[in-house]
């Protein structure tokens, strides 16, 4: 899969290790955290979050629903209690 660089649509993007700062996930019955890799551009010099929407976007529909975390600015959520919540009774 070749990501292209949000900012200059390029696809030079390459991996600069992982993220300083992970996520704690609010799961259904309990927390779990989460990492991800920060990715470079080669031509602009501008880091992107690999759990950012403008990466995941890129990713096919299939790839995309293994990543089972709703992002908020300061928090994150597994989709599975969004969906109880959606379809509690
Ligand atoms: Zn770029």
């Amino acid at each position: 899969m070749v990501l292209t660089c949000p900012f200059c649509k390029v696809t030079h993007l390459t991996k600069q290790g992982l993220y300083r700062l992970t996520r704690i996930v609010l799961d259904i019955d309990s927390f779990y955290i989460l990492a991800t890799e920060s990715l470079h551009c080669v031509k602009c010099k501008k880091n992107q979050i690999g759990w950012s929407e403008a990466i995941l976007d890129q990713l096919d529909p299939a790839t995309r629903s293994t990543f089972p975390v709703q992002m908020m600015y300061h928090s994150a959520c597994d989709t599975r209690v969004i969906y109880l919540l959606r379809h509690r009774g």
